[in-house]
């Protein structure tokens, strides 16, 4: 056991990335400037090398001080580094931004408040208009979350074989659900919400979230921003799975503006039938509108069975326990990291953790492969 050199400690989850000052933009610059003002700050602090950080008790905690909305909390996640796993590849930092601590459990939170919003601000959402969109699972529920918060009507186009948490979770936050046929999978979700909209379309408004620029702008101006902000500007590639694609676009252009050197690595599934929810094997999938092949300087593909069995790997090492797509995220940025140490380049690899593994628990999520997940990839045909 490690004991932390400073007296009477209490370890404390770093909170940084919560402080409404960084969310402002506002808390940045020097590495501690949150302490300003505080006399010999540095010399309370201990950081062992696994990043835990003690935290003396006449320090207060940063978390947000005032009565706040649910939806102030998306955005300003941590950015986790994999000690463990990074130390197989020297001069390499893997750092994972964990979106899961949304308040709505995923990064989707980002793109369904940064879409509402822009309709909001169109004056697009009107007394007796329904909000409309297709998902496979966590873009709904960050409507669903968002829509009850503001007391606006929400249809949403979901696959039949969606999650069984997520369909509950839809439920409770009072959404309507429309089940589309399992065997088309999101695209059989997005055919249907379009024909919806398309039909009747003084009762909808359809957000498209595979259109809308207004996707790939949330983490244009969140995700990119904070990365560069956390990484202090150290950051070299960026690593994303592609679902709308919204993610690896905003996040890969901004970072691309703040220094052009920045590799951008989308991930897609190794073949058409998978098990990475939230992903998309493109080339056999509807290619979603804000998609610009430009934009990723390379595309890496992994199976199912890699990102699973990096999934075990997470949380045997790291302690966490993380959705699929992550997993496939992780696998990719592994074979970054051992590219880059075998080629003795030093590298800040950022990547994406969308969600939790906790909503595919009971789905089997650890267990043994390819049988249990093989059973449901066939079927989950995306
Ligand atoms: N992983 C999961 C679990 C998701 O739900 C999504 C969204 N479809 C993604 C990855 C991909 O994110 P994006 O839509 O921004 O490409």
């Amino acid at each position: 056991m490690r004991t932390p050199k400073v007296a009477r400690s209490l370890k404390v989850r770093d909170n940084t990335a919560r402080n409404p000052e960084v969310a402002q933009g506002r808390g940045f610059g020097t590495r501690d400037s949150r302490w300003k003002g505080q006399p010999n700050h540095q010399s309370q602090i201990t950081i062992p090398t696994d990043g835990t950080r003690w935290v003396s008790e006449e320090r207060q905690p940063v978390l947000p001080q005032e009565p706040t909305s649910l939806l102030n909390l998306i955005g300003n996640t941590p950015l986790l580094e994999l000690f463990r796993i990074r130390k197989a590849y020297p001069g390499v930092k893997l750092l994972a931004k964990a979106e899961w601590f949304n308040p709505g459990g995923s990064v989707k939170d980002r793109a369904a408040a940064s879409i509402i919003a822009a309709a909001e601000a169109k004056g697009q959402i009107r007394k007796g208009i329904r909000l409309l969109d297709a998902s496979s699972g966590n873009t709904a529920v960050a409507y669903a979350m968002i829509a009850a918060v503001k007391g606006y009507p929400l249809t949403l186009c979901v696959p039949k074989n969606a999650n069984a948490q997520v369909l509950g979770l839809l439920r409770r936050y009072g959404a309507e659900v429309i089940l589309t046929d399992p065997l088309q999978g999101s695209d059989g979700a997005i055919r249907k919400a379009k024909g919806l909209a398309e039909s009747v379309p003084e009762k909808f408004l359809y957000l498209d979230q595979y259109s809308n620029p207004a996707n790939w702008q949330a983490h244009y101006h969140s995700t990119a921003v904070e990365i560069w902000q956390q990484t202090q500007g150290q950051v070299t590639h960026f690593v994303s799975g592609l679902g709308t694609t919204g993610t690896l676009i905003g996040t890969s252009r901004r970072l691309k503006e703040f220094n052009p050197r920045i590799r951008s690595i989308a991930v897609q599934p190794a073949t058409p039938l998978h098990g990475l929810e939230g992903l998309k094997h493109l080339a056999s999938a509807i290619v979603p509108g804000i998609y610009d092949p430009a934009v990723p300087d390379e595309t890496l593909f992994v199976s199912t069975e890699q990102a699973y069995a990096t999934l075990k790997r997470l949380a045997f090492e790291e302690g966490m326990v993380i959705g699929p797509s992550a997993g496939a995220a992780l696998a990719a940025s592994v074979i970054l990291a051992e590219r880059m140490a075998a080629s003795k380049q030093k590298a800040v690899i950022a990547l994406i953790f969308p969600d939790s593994g906790n909503r595919y628990l009971t789905e089997g999520l650890f267990d043994e492969l390819p049988s249990s997940v093989s059973a449901r990839v066939a079927y989950r045909a995306h």
